[in-house]
């Protein structure tokens, strides 16, 4: 079984104009490069259309395609950082848990709030009693720490109900700030809630992944998830390897998920090129560096069920 615990489903309205606007920058950097004049706002309005899935019907597609059967599907709340959406965030989520409810199949749907709104722990709750969502997924970029006092009122809640925690960790494009999701910040929650199953997204990010893997070396309820190394191992295929090996030596292979980010990364991998990637590990590693095809079947999935209850 293969199941991506990182994806979202994005739709006009649902996100800040600026996050996009944000993310246009790598573009319009690689176009000016090649002598392509946009503006970020052109890019940006542009990706808006193009990655708007209200339903999931793209996600679904990309599932079939790379043979994952299921994903735990979230929203993101940058309202606080950057002004808030036309839509609502608790109707954000909403509608990602009616889609995900419309294919309980195939997605699992984990609620999503900036834990600094006076309704954050309202909105959780509605969404795991009343929406049916099954974890809690939280982006410290829009503007507080994860060991913040706001926090842990969500933390204590996932940790009544034994719901799954995923927390973005690394570094983050303009104009959202980077140093609220290091590694160092996710310690202390190690320390608070040593039995919640707390995943660090993107393990620390690129280059922030020696630190994740230290403080997750001896605090054991973290684990990660490795969306957005696609880039890593785009850029630097070795490196990639040698980083994975590290967290399966140092940690254990059970606290590693496979994740996406879709659809963020579409236009530079496809998922179904994703899942090859990793599926190919034992045959494809370079000298010195080996994974085993039950290590590889833990990472694509095993894990994930076992951590969902599946
Ligand atoms: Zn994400």
């Amino acid at each position: 079984m293969i199941i991506d615990i990182h994806t979202h489903l994005f739709s006009k309205g649902w996100l800040p104009r600026q996050f996009f606007h944000g993310v246009a920058r790598f573009i319009t950097h690689e176009f000016a490069k090649q002598g392509i004049y946009q503006t970020n706002e052109e890019v940006g309005d542009a990706m808006i259309e193009s990655t708007s899935d209200p339903e999931g019907v793209m996600l679904l597609d990309q599932m079939d395609d790379a043979g994952i059967d299921r994903s735990v599907v979230f929203p993101v709340d940058f309202g606080l950082a950057l002004g808030d959406p036309e839509v609502s965030i608790e109707d954000v989520n909403q509608k990602v848990a009616a889609v995900a409810r419309k294919h309980a199949d195939r997605l699992t749907a984990f609620a999503s709030v900036d834990p600094r709104r006076p309704n954050a722990l309202e909105i959780f709750q509605k969404g795991v009693e009343s929406w049916d969502m099954q974890g809690l997924k939280l982006h410290p970029c829009s503007g507080f720490y994860p060991n913040q006092e706001e926090v842990y009122p969500l933390l204590e809640k996932a940790a009544d109900w034994k719901l799954p925690v995923i927390i973005h960790s690394g570094s983050m494009m303009v104009p959202l700030r980077s140093k609220y999701s290091q590694a160092v910040h996710f310690d202390d929650l190690g320390v608070d809630f040593p039995d919640l199953p707390i995943i660090a997204a993107h393990a620390g990010g690129l280059f922030g992944y020696p630190q994740m893997l230290s403080i997750m070396n001896i605090k054991l309820n973290f684990l990660v998830d490795i969306s957005a190394w696609q880039m890593m191992a785009l850029k630097n295929y070795p490196m990639f390897c040698r980083a994975l090996r590290d967290f399966i030596d140092f940690t254990e292979p059970e606290r590693i998920l496979f994740g996406t980010d879709s659809p963020s990364f579409w236009s530079m991998m496809s998922n179904r090129d994703w899942v090859d990637l990793i599926k190919n590990l034992p045959c494809n590693a370079p000298d010195g560096i080996t994974f085993s095809e039950k290590e590889v079947n833990a990472i694509l999935g095993g894990n994930a069920q076992k951590l969902l209850d599946l």
